[in-house]
């Protein structure tokens, strides 16, 4: 067993290496370190003890991330400093961090991927039965989220004093690369299948957009199987029976919750990493929080952030030490020697806390595991999976303005959508006609039901009277005339068809 680095010492590495150790001299990381808040130091020292004593050759630069930052008075929990030294890096290795309750605040963790384009989010969630009881003993499943687009750009307004909206975007460039990155992650870890989770049949042109970029791309792996999940069948099929997935791929919300339902699924979510995937810097971060409850007690696991650095290993192109590391710790495991969270009556042999862990794994290197399967990492798992966006599309379709939403806040005539439809049907022309008004995605004018329940937002689609196009100007005029009228216009959303085919949601009745 070696000395503890200091978490602060620049550099470690040696080209002598215990058996196995690698005696050449790949390129050295520079890793961008993050000690956090709670657990997180303790669980990092734990980390980084081991990774020293397995030979990982990494530039440490440490940075102040989390709570003590925002207490600083930066809104977003880092700092301009650390933003420099995690750019100039080929990786940033976090401990988790408290996020300030109350407003003002902003979550760091999107922040970092969102500033940095870390585009995949991957966490691997394997069974380590008898060792973590799980009912799932032959679960080994990865879930790669799309880490930027959908839901989560954060796109959110409320506009009447009923209605609120979050846009949805989902792009093909980021579409194509998620999926192109879950098949290049297969191929390259030897895994034989992947899935696309998606409510296509809901989200017609947004999942539909996922969705086509799967099936085409699926083409071009014809070594490895595809299939397609709707979400939610998707998700239950994997709470009942995780061992029928192998490599899923989905969109960032279903992401976010899959994956931690797998992690869950395997015994522990304290055992998880994961891994943000940027074309420039990637992070690297245990699954779980900062374990406020724990901070200072000396018991947490730091399995979840050993993990995650097990991942960067391979990432920064040292699947050599990366597999020290993780057949070490599996031996561990079997060991009997566990941390509190996952100790049992079975297999725990010693009950410890985060440093004698720590020290188990390290006096395992060099040793793989009895019963668990051992893992081996190749040179072509490293670098080189971070693919640049796809290339545009080679074929430019054909753009048209064929009609347009006008989303209303009225509140008037008890709302009856027969009121708001004779109201503009006379505001349309004569370029446009209304074609009908929804609510909540209902059709309510013409022929509307009057149970359907009304808010104060609604939809009024208007199309050309006579031709088959309109103009930019065509939409000026009808907002000019429902201004005129007193008409509160929201928003609007102008209709398109591409190549002929209509670029948005069609109407019930349609
Ligand atoms: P948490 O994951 O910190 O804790 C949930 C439960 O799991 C607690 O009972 C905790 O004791 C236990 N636990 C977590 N990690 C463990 C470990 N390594 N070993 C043993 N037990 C462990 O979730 P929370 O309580 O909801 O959040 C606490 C704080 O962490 C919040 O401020 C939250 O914002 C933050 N958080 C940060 C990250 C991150 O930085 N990536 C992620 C999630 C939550």
């Amino acid at each position: 067993m070696t000395t503890s680095p200091s978490p602060a010492s620049p550099f470690w590495g040696t080209e002598v290496g215990p058996s196995g150790a690698p005696h050449h001299a790949p390129d050295i990381a520079a890793v961008a370190i993050a000690h956090g808040d709670g657990i997180g130091p303790e669980i990092m020292d734990a980390a980084l003890r081991v990774l020293d004593a397995a030979y990982a050759r990494l530039d440490l630069r440490p940075i102040d991330l989390g709570q003590s930052v925002y207490e600083a008075g930066h809104a977003a929990g880092i700092t301009p400093d650390a933003w420099d030294t995690i750019r100039s890096a080929d990786a940033l290795l976090k401990a988790p961090i408290t996020t300030p309750q109350g407003g003002g605040y902003k979550s760091l963790n999107v922040t970092l991927r969102k500033t940095l384009g870390l585009f995949a989010n991957v966490r691997p969630c394997r069974s380590l039965s008898p060792f973590v009881p799980t009912r799932f003993p032959g679960m080994d499943v990865v879930v790669v989220r799309e880490n930027e687009e959908d839901t989560y750009a954060g796109i959110e307004h409320r506009q009447t004093q009923e209605v609120t909206q979050c846009l949805k975007l989902i792009t093909r460039p980021g579409s194509e690369r998620i999926v192109r990155y879950a098949f290049d992650y297969a191929r390259t870890h030897g895994r034989g299948k992947v899935t696309c989770f998606v409510k296509d049949n809901i989200m017609k042109l947004t999942d539909g957009l996922f969705h086509d970029a799967f099936k085409r791309i699926a083409e071009e792996y014809p070594d490895i199987e595809s299939d397609s999940r709707i979400i939610d069948i998707g998700a239950a099929e994997l709470a009942d029976s995780p061992e029928r997935f192998d490599v899923i791929v989905t969109p960032n919300l279903y992401g976010d919750i899959v994956s931690d339902i797998a992690a869950q699924l395997t015994g522990s979510v304290g055992l998880g990493g994961s891994a943000n995937i940027g074309e420039h810097v990637s992070m690297f971060e245990a699954i779980h929080g900062s374990a406020p409850d724990l901070a200072g007690l000396g018991v947490a696991n730091p399995s979840g952030l050993l993990l995650a650095a097990v991942q960067m290993l391979v990432h920064v192109g040292q699947p050599d030490a990366a597999g020290r590391v993780h057949n070490a710790w599996l031996r561990t495991l079997e060991d009997g020697v566990h941390t509190p969270d996952i100790a049992n009556p079975d297999t725990t042999r010693h009950k410890v806390g985060t440093a004698a862990f720590a020290d188990a794994v390290i006096a395992n290197l060099g040793n793989e595991p009895i019963h668990l399967n051992r893992v081996a990492y190749h040179s072509d798992e490293a670098r080189g999976q971070t693919r640049a966006a796809a290339p545009a599309a080679p074929h430019v379709e054909e753009k048209k303005l064929v009609g347009i939403d006008v989303f209303l806040d009225w509140d008037e005539h008890d709302r009856s959508p027969e009121a708001l439809g004779r109201l503009l049907e006379p505001l349309a022309g004569p370029e446009l006609k209304l074609k009908m008004i929804t609510n909540r995605g209902v059709k309510v004018f013409p022929g509307g039901f009057p149970e359907t329940f009304c808010t104060d937002h609604w939809r009024c689609r208007f199309v050309p009277t006579e031709t088959e196009t309109i103009s930019r100007y065509d939409v000026l005029k009808l907002l000019h005339r429902l201004a005129h009228h007193g008409l509160d216009f929201i928003k609007t959303e102008h209709l398109y068809t591409f190549d002929g085919k209509p670029g948005y949601s069609l109407g019930q009745g349609e």
